[in-house]
């Protein structure tokens, strides 16, 4: 086993950290008045975006890139790091085209896209001239079961109309977001996993509406984790992704790698905030004493320094596996990463917090705002307790009881 990076990975990892030493880095302050004040998207970014793209840090989340197509392609393993340095700086991964949910939405269209719906929107997408949403979640069904949304597209004719009503839909409000890829049922009366299609929504069509973009623990975020509104949708029935009753098994082919991108940038996020402890436990004094010197910071730092590591190798091995065996036949270890890595994000962010009194909850650090992205991650790509539900089926049914045989020794009856 070899626990280097690719020298491909490594060549990468530079050149992403000189690109966020020289334009991002300097920019944070400049990012967080500017969005403070209502200025989104914040003014550098299309030019950043072009520099990005001229050094070739574009689309490097996704490896089936074709020749013609920008951007750099990068295994799962080897764009590992680069997702954990991009993690760091939230909003930098759309410098470099590498933001969810526009990376999942490229995703799904170069797998299922038509040559039309590949011009039209998959285009674009992949230059970074416009952005994206996916739309499945409802506030009237419990939609952690994707098998329950109610989002209604009839066929009529050419075309399909949509009515239903979705929130948490991240991206919505970004005023470059011109696309939704919407999931809704065309079928209810087939069996439960046919009855779902994904149409591509136009985001100016008539009768999409979007209601209000709630904020998320109280954090306002410009791009929207929006309620929107379908009434009377009509777009052509040449919008619909793949085949008819086909959006259950589609959900479950874009959800494979865009949920371990999420958990690499976490681990960015926890690694920031355990430098930061480690920072500032050496300069604050207590009773006499750094903090650096009372256990149980001291404590708080090994533990950070354990967990990350361990959930940077879990991490690392569901990429390996998505490259070599495929995201299907990696399923149990990206849901066991999806539940490890947010849950590590906000208890080592968590941590600094307290370390640093209350400053930790001032926009002074980036801690809360890294808190409440961790805490949405809980939610994001399907809640803990589905994980949690898939891996112990899996691990129930790869069981063969064939411990119990050898290894338990009750007296003979
Ligand atoms: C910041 C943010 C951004 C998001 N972005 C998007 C987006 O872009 N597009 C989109 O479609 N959705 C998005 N979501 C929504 C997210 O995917 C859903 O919130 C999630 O799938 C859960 O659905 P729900 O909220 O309806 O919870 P419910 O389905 O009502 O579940 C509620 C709770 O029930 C429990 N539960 C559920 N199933 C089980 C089980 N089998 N066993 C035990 N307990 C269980 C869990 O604790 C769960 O949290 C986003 C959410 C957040 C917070």
């Amino acid at each position: 086993m070899d626990f280097a990076f690719s020298p491909r990975s490594q060549e990468m990892r530079q050149k992403l950290q000189g690109f966020m030493d020289a334009h991002i880095l300097p920019r944070i302050r400049q990012h967080h008045e500017e969005t403070h004040a209502g200025q989104f998207p914040v003014s550098f970014m299309e030019d950043l975006k072009k520099l990005a793209r001229e050094e070739g840090l574009w689309n490097m989340f996704l490896p089936s890139l074709k020749e013609d197509e920008p951007g750099t392609p990068l295994s799962n393993l080897d764009y590992a790091p680069l997702a954990e340095i991009m993690g760091r700086v939230p909003w930098s991964a759309e410098v470099f085209n590498c933001n969810a949910p526009d990376t999942g939405n490229m995703e799904l269209l170069h797998m299922f896209a038509t040559p039309e719906q590949r011009e039209q929107w998959l285009e674009p997408l992949l230059n970074g001239e416009i952005r994206s949403a996916f739309a499945m979640t409802e506030p009237d069904v419990a939609s952690s079961d994707a098998t329950n949304i109610t989002t209604s597209m009839r066929r009529e004719g050419d075309e399909y109309v949509i009515n239903g009503r979705k929130w948490f839909i991240t991206n919505a409000t970004h005023p470059n977001c011109k696309v939704f890829i919407v999931m809704g049922k065309t079928d209810p009366d087939a069996d439960t996993h046919k009855q779902q299609s994904m149409i591509i929504v136009p985001r100016d069509t008539p009768g999409v509406e979007i209601v209000r973009n709630p904020t998320v623990l109280n954090h306002h975020a410009p791009e929207g984790h929006a309620e929107i509104l379908f009434t009377n949708v009509r777009v052509p029935a040449s919008n619909l992704l793949g085949e008819e009753g086909s959006g259950f098994a589609l959900a479950q082919a874009r959800l494979g790698p865009g949920r371990i991108h999420h958990c690499m940038r976490s681990i960015g996020a926890a690694e920031l905030a355990l430098e930061l402890m480690v920072d500032r436990s050496q300069e604050r004094k207590t009773f006499g004493k750094h903090l650096s010197q009372q256990g149980v910071i001291r404590e708080w730092i090994a533990k950070s320094r354990i967990e990350i590591e361990q959930a940077r190798l879990l991490t690392l091995k569901a990429a390996w596996m998505i490259d070599n065996v495929g995201a299907k036949a990696a399923r149990k270890e990206i849901s066991m990463i999806k539940v490890v890595a947010p849950a590590l994000h906000t208890r080592v962010t968590d941590r600094a917090m307290q370390l640093f009194g209350a400053m930790g909850l001032t926009p002074d650090t980036p801690l809360a705002d890294h808190y409440t992205w961790g805490r949405a991650l809980r939610f994001a790509d399907g809640p803990d307790e589905v994980h949690l539900q898939s891996i112990a089926k899996m691990e129930l049914r790869e069981s063969n009881r064939g411990a119990s045989e050898t290894y338990l020794t009750p007296p003979k009856r």
